[in-house]
Protein backbone atom coordinates (compact mmCIF):
# COMPACT_ATOMS: atom_id res chain seq x y z
CA UNK A 1 0.00 0.00 0.00
CA UNK A 2 1.54 3.09 -0.73
CA UNK A 3 0.42 6.76 0.65
CA UNK A 4 0.30 9.89 -0.88
CA UNK A 5 0.53 12.50 1.63
CA UNK A 6 2.30 16.35 1.84
CA UNK A 7 3.10 17.59 4.91
CA UNK A 8 2.34 21.07 3.13
CA UNK A 9 -1.13 20.33 2.34
CA UNK A 10 -1.77 21.15 6.58
CA UNK A 11 -0.48 24.82 6.12
CA UNK A 12 -3.87 26.56 5.97
CA UNK A 13 -6.99 26.53 8.25
CA UNK A 14 -9.32 28.43 10.11
CA UNK A 15 -10.35 28.52 13.38
CA UNK A 16 -13.41 26.51 13.90
CA UNK A 17 -13.63 24.72 10.48
CA UNK A 18 -14.09 21.11 11.01
CA UNK A 19 -11.84 20.62 7.86
CA UNK A 20 -8.71 21.04 9.59
CA UNK A 21 -5.09 20.00 9.46
CA UNK A 22 -5.65 17.48 12.66
CA UNK A 23 -7.59 15.04 10.41
CA UNK A 24 -4.03 14.39 8.48
CA UNK A 25 -1.57 14.71 11.05
CA UNK A 26 -3.03 12.38 13.18
CA UNK A 27 -4.12 10.13 10.65
CA UNK A 28 -0.29 10.16 9.35
CA UNK A 29 0.82 9.50 13.26
CA UNK A 30 -1.24 6.51 13.48
CA UNK A 31 -0.16 4.84 10.17
CA UNK A 32 3.62 5.61 11.07
CA UNK A 33 3.29 4.45 14.11
CA UNK A 34 1.74 0.48 13.28
CA UNK A 35 3.25 -2.22 11.87
CA UNK A 36 0.37 -4.38 10.69
CA UNK A 37 0.46 -2.76 7.04
CA UNK A 38 3.31 -2.59 5.03
CA UNK A 39 3.27 1.14 3.89
CA UNK A 40 5.09 3.20 1.43
CA UNK A 41 5.30 6.86 1.77
CA UNK A 42 5.21 9.36 -1.33
CA UNK A 43 4.57 12.96 -1.66
CA UNK A 44 2.51 14.25 -5.07
CA UNK A 45 4.19 15.11 -7.91
CA UNK A 46 2.43 17.77 -10.35
CA UNK A 47 -0.40 18.65 -12.63
CA UNK A 48 -1.17 20.55 -15.65
CA UNK A 49 -3.18 23.15 -16.28
CA UNK A 50 -4.97 21.14 -18.79
CA UNK A 51 -5.30 18.29 -17.00
CA UNK A 52 -7.98 20.41 -14.54
CA UNK A 53 -9.78 22.12 -17.13
CA UNK A 54 -10.67 18.56 -18.47
CA UNK A 55 -13.57 19.21 -15.43
CA UNK A 56 -13.12 23.15 -14.70
CA UNK A 57 -14.58 26.04 -16.28
CA UNK A 58 -11.14 28.45 -17.22
CA UNK A 59 -13.26 31.45 -15.12
CA UNK A 60 -13.55 29.07 -12.14
CA UNK A 61 -10.31 27.71 -12.06
CA UNK A 62 -8.90 31.68 -12.07
CA UNK A 63 -11.60 32.54 -9.29
CA UNK A 64 -8.84 30.10 -6.89
CA UNK A 65 -6.37 33.12 -6.90
CA UNK A 66 -9.09 35.59 -6.17
CA UNK A 67 -9.23 36.54 -2.30
CA UNK A 68 -12.41 36.17 -1.93
CA UNK A 69 -14.63 33.20 0.68
CA UNK A 70 -15.86 30.78 -1.74
CA UNK A 71 -19.26 30.40 0.10
CA UNK A 72 -19.37 30.36 4.19
CA UNK A 73 -18.07 26.92 4.17
CA UNK A 74 -15.34 27.19 2.00
CA UNK A 75 -12.96 30.42 2.71
CA UNK A 76 -10.39 31.47 0.26
CA UNK A 77 -6.79 30.75 1.72
CA UNK A 78 -3.37 32.40 0.86
CA UNK A 79 -2.57 30.05 -1.87
CA UNK A 80 -5.47 27.88 -1.79
CA UNK A 81 -4.95 27.52 -5.59
CA UNK A 82 -1.83 25.68 -5.04
CA UNK A 83 -3.07 23.50 -1.79
CA UNK A 84 -5.56 22.45 -4.14
CA UNK A 85 -3.20 21.39 -7.34
CA UNK A 86 -0.91 19.53 -4.71
CA UNK A 87 -4.60 17.35 -3.50
CA UNK A 88 -5.00 16.89 -7.62
CA UNK A 89 -0.96 16.11 -8.47
CA UNK A 90 -1.34 13.01 -5.57
CA UNK A 91 -4.87 11.82 -7.33
CA UNK A 92 -3.21 11.72 -10.33
CA UNK A 93 -0.28 10.07 -8.67
CA UNK A 94 -2.36 7.19 -7.11
CA UNK A 95 -4.09 7.26 -11.18
CA UNK A 96 -1.04 5.95 -12.01
CA UNK A 97 0.29 4.21 -9.24
CA UNK A 98 -3.12 2.00 -9.55
CA UNK A 99 -1.94 1.46 -13.12
CA UNK A 100 0.96 -0.04 -12.40
CA UNK A 101 -0.57 -3.10 -9.98
CA UNK A 102 -0.52 -1.31 -6.91
CA UNK A 103 -2.95 -0.24 -3.86
CA UNK A 104 -3.07 3.31 -3.55
CA UNK A 105 -4.30 6.33 -0.52
CA UNK A 106 -4.37 9.94 -1.79
CA UNK A 107 -4.00 11.45 2.17
CA UNK A 108 -4.15 14.80 1.12
CA UNK A 109 -6.56 17.90 1.71
CA UNK A 110 -8.04 19.52 0.54
CA UNK A 111 -11.24 16.84 -0.36
CA UNK A 112 -12.55 17.65 -3.74
CA UNK A 113 -15.80 15.84 -4.37
CA UNK A 114 -17.88 18.77 -3.94
CA UNK A 115 -15.62 21.20 -6.43
CA UNK A 116 -18.78 21.48 -9.39
CA UNK A 117 -17.35 22.19 -12.65
CA UNK A 118 -18.19 26.10 -12.46
CA UNK A 119 -17.64 26.29 -8.55
CA UNK A 120 -15.31 25.89 -5.75
CA UNK A 121 -18.09 24.74 -2.52
CA UNK A 122 -18.23 22.22 0.77
CA UNK A 123 -14.76 22.73 1.74
CA UNK A 124 -13.34 21.47 -1.97
CA UNK A 125 -11.61 23.75 -4.55
CA UNK A 126 -11.17 21.61 -6.99
CA UNK A 127 -12.18 17.85 -8.18
CA UNK A 128 -9.69 15.61 -7.79
CA UNK A 129 -11.78 12.36 -8.36
CA UNK A 130 -13.14 13.99 -11.42
CA UNK A 131 -9.76 15.48 -12.66
CA UNK A 132 -8.37 11.90 -12.22
CA UNK A 133 -11.30 9.94 -13.76
CA UNK A 134 -11.10 12.11 -17.39
CA UNK A 135 -7.21 11.55 -16.59
CA UNK A 136 -8.19 7.89 -16.70
CA UNK A 137 -10.55 8.27 -19.44
CA UNK A 138 -8.63 10.36 -22.16
CA UNK A 139 -5.19 7.86 -21.78
CA UNK A 140 -6.88 4.60 -22.28
CA UNK A 141 -9.20 3.41 -19.70
CA UNK A 142 -12.88 2.49 -21.32
CA UNK A 143 -14.58 1.43 -17.77
CA UNK A 144 -14.17 3.48 -15.03
CA UNK A 145 -16.39 3.26 -11.93
CA UNK A 146 -16.49 6.06 -9.46
CA UNK A 147 -17.61 4.78 -6.20
CA UNK A 148 -18.20 7.90 -3.54
CA UNK A 149 -19.50 6.82 -0.27
CA UNK A 150 -18.71 10.02 1.73
CA UNK A 151 -21.99 10.68 3.68
CA UNK A 152 -22.75 13.86 1.62
CA UNK A 153 -23.56 13.30 -2.08
CA UNK A 154 -20.75 14.23 -4.16
CA UNK A 155 -22.24 16.51 -6.56
CA UNK A 156 -19.39 17.87 -7.88
CA UNK A 157 -18.29 14.90 -8.93
CA UNK A 158 -21.82 14.17 -10.68
CA UNK A 159 -22.14 17.57 -12.53
CA UNK A 160 -18.32 17.22 -14.27
CA UNK A 161 -19.02 13.38 -14.88
CA UNK A 162 -22.90 13.30 -15.82
CA UNK A 163 -22.71 11.55 -19.45
CA UNK A 164 -19.12 11.40 -19.50
CA UNK A 165 -18.09 8.28 -22.11
CA UNK A 166 -16.82 4.93 -20.38
CA UNK A 167 -17.85 6.66 -16.68
CA UNK A 168 -20.34 5.35 -14.05
CA UNK A 169 -20.63 7.52 -10.79
CA UNK A 170 -21.95 5.80 -8.19
CA UNK A 171 -22.92 7.08 -4.57
CA UNK A 172 -24.38 6.34 -1.70
CA UNK A 173 -24.82 9.55 1.14
CA UNK A 174 -27.88 10.78 2.99
CA UNK A 175 -30.26 12.26 2.12
CA UNK A 176 -31.63 15.04 2.66
CA UNK A 177 -28.23 16.51 3.97
CA UNK A 178 -25.99 18.74 2.89
CA UNK A 179 -25.75 19.73 0.22
CA UNK A 180 -29.08 18.60 -0.78
CA UNK A 181 -28.60 16.63 -4.68
CA UNK A 182 -28.21 13.21 -5.24
CA UNK A 183 -32.16 11.99 -4.33
CA UNK A 184 -32.25 10.17 -8.10
CA UNK A 185 -30.68 8.90 -10.28
CA UNK A 186 -29.01 11.36 -13.15
CA UNK A 187 -28.24 10.80 -16.70
CA UNK A 188 -26.73 7.18 -18.42
CA UNK A 189 -24.33 7.05 -15.63
CA UNK A 190 -24.90 8.80 -12.63
CA UNK A 191 -26.56 6.45 -9.83
CA UNK A 192 -27.64 7.68 -6.56
CA UNK A 193 -28.19 5.66 -3.51
CA UNK A 194 -29.69 7.99 -1.01
CA UNK A 195 -29.81 7.20 2.98
CA UNK A 196 -32.16 8.38 5.54
CA UNK A 197 -31.28 10.34 8.64
CA UNK A 198 -31.35 7.86 11.42
CA UNK A 199 -31.18 4.45 9.36
CA UNK A 200 -29.61 1.85 10.78
CA UNK A 201 -26.47 0.72 10.66
CA UNK A 202 -27.53 -2.55 8.75
CA UNK A 203 -29.87 -0.77 6.11
CA UNK A 204 -26.98 1.82 5.62
CA UNK A 205 -24.33 -1.20 4.93
CA UNK A 206 -26.97 -3.01 2.51
CA UNK A 207 -27.61 0.07 0.73
CA UNK A 208 -23.82 0.33 0.02
CA UNK A 209 -23.74 -3.48 -1.27
CA UNK A 210 -26.42 -2.60 -3.47
CA UNK A 211 -24.40 0.38 -4.90
CA UNK A 212 -21.70 -2.19 -5.11
CA UNK A 213 -23.66 -4.57 -6.68
CA UNK A 214 -24.80 -2.37 -9.72
CA UNK A 215 -21.02 -1.27 -9.70
CA UNK A 216 -19.61 -5.09 -10.38
CA UNK A 217 -21.90 -5.32 -13.21
CA UNK A 218 -20.59 -2.32 -14.45
CA UNK A 219 -17.77 -4.51 -15.41
CA UNK A 220 -15.14 -1.25 -14.67
CA UNK A 221 -11.68 -2.11 -15.75
CA UNK A 222 -10.80 0.71 -13.17
CA UNK A 223 -11.97 2.05 -9.82
CA UNK A 224 -12.17 5.52 -8.34
CA UNK A 225 -13.05 5.87 -4.77
CA UNK A 226 -14.31 8.92 -2.52
CA UNK A 227 -13.53 8.29 0.74
CA UNK A 228 -15.59 9.88 3.21
CA UNK A 229 -15.48 9.27 6.86
CA UNK A 230 -18.12 11.05 7.68
CA UNK A 231 -21.06 8.17 7.70
CA UNK A 232 -19.60 7.22 10.76
CA UNK A 233 -21.52 7.30 13.86
CA UNK A 234 -19.65 9.99 15.93
CA UNK A 235 -18.83 12.00 13.51
CA UNK A 236 -19.81 15.60 14.05
CA UNK A 237 -21.04 16.41 10.89
CA UNK A 238 -23.74 13.58 9.84
CA UNK A 239 -26.23 10.99 11.50
CA UNK A 240 -24.69 8.07 10.49
CA UNK A 241 -24.50 4.80 11.60
CA UNK A 242 -21.24 3.50 10.51
CA UNK A 243 -18.46 1.70 12.52
CA UNK A 244 -14.91 1.08 11.71
CA UNK A 245 -15.79 -2.84 10.91
CA UNK A 246 -17.98 -1.04 8.07
CA UNK A 247 -15.03 0.59 6.52
CA UNK A 248 -12.39 -2.76 6.85
CA UNK A 249 -15.63 -4.38 5.11
CA UNK A 250 -16.11 -1.39 2.17
CA UNK A 251 -11.96 -1.80 1.57
CA UNK A 252 -12.53 -5.61 1.66
CA UNK A 253 -15.46 -5.12 -0.86
CA UNK A 254 -13.34 -3.31 -3.18
CA UNK A 255 -10.69 -5.23 -2.63
CA UNK A 256 -12.78 -8.52 -4.23
CA UNK A 257 -13.82 -6.44 -7.63
CA UNK A 258 -10.46 -7.42 -8.21
CA UNK A 259 -9.70 -4.00 -10.34
CA UNK A 260 -6.75 -2.05 -10.27
CA UNK A 261 -8.18 0.33 -8.02
CA UNK A 262 -7.23 4.25 -6.11
CA UNK A 263 -8.76 6.09 -3.43
CA UNK A 264 -8.61 9.56 -2.17
CA UNK A 265 -9.60 10.82 1.07
CA UNK A 266 -12.95 13.19 1.23
CA UNK A 267 -14.55 13.85 4.23
CA UNK A 268 -14.38 13.18 8.09
CA UNK A 269 -14.39 14.83 10.48
CA UNK A 270 -14.52 12.49 14.17
CA UNK A 271 -11.37 11.90 16.04
CA UNK A 272 -11.56 8.39 15.35
CA UNK A 273 -10.96 9.29 11.74
CA UNK A 274 -7.00 8.02 11.85
CA UNK A 275 -8.61 4.79 12.98
CA UNK A 276 -11.28 4.56 10.22
CA UNK A 277 -8.83 5.10 7.43
CA UNK A 278 -6.56 2.23 8.86
CA UNK A 279 -9.33 0.12 8.90
CA UNK A 280 -10.19 0.42 5.35
CA UNK A 281 -6.68 0.06 4.14
CA UNK A 282 -6.44 -3.16 6.13
CA UNK A 283 -9.91 -4.04 4.02
CA UNK A 284 -8.29 -3.12 0.96
CA UNK A 285 -5.09 -4.67 2.11
CA UNK A 286 -6.57 -8.37 2.98
CA UNK A 287 -5.54 -7.93 6.42
ZN1 LIG B 1 -18.80 14.54 3.60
Amino acid sequence: MTIITDEHCTGYSRAGHPERPQRITTAVERLKSQTELPLTWTTPTSVADEQILRAHAPEMFARLDKPEDFDADTPFFENIAGYARASVAASLDALKLARAGQNVFSLMRPPGHHAMREKSMGFCYLNNIAIATLEATATGARRVAVFDFDVHHGNGTEDILLNQPGIEFFSVHQHPTYPGTGAENRGRNCFNYPVGPGTPRLTYRAKLAHALDDLRSFRPDLVAVSAGFDAYLRDPLADGPLLAEDFHWLGQTLRALNVPLFTLLEGGYSRDLRELIFAYLKGVEGK
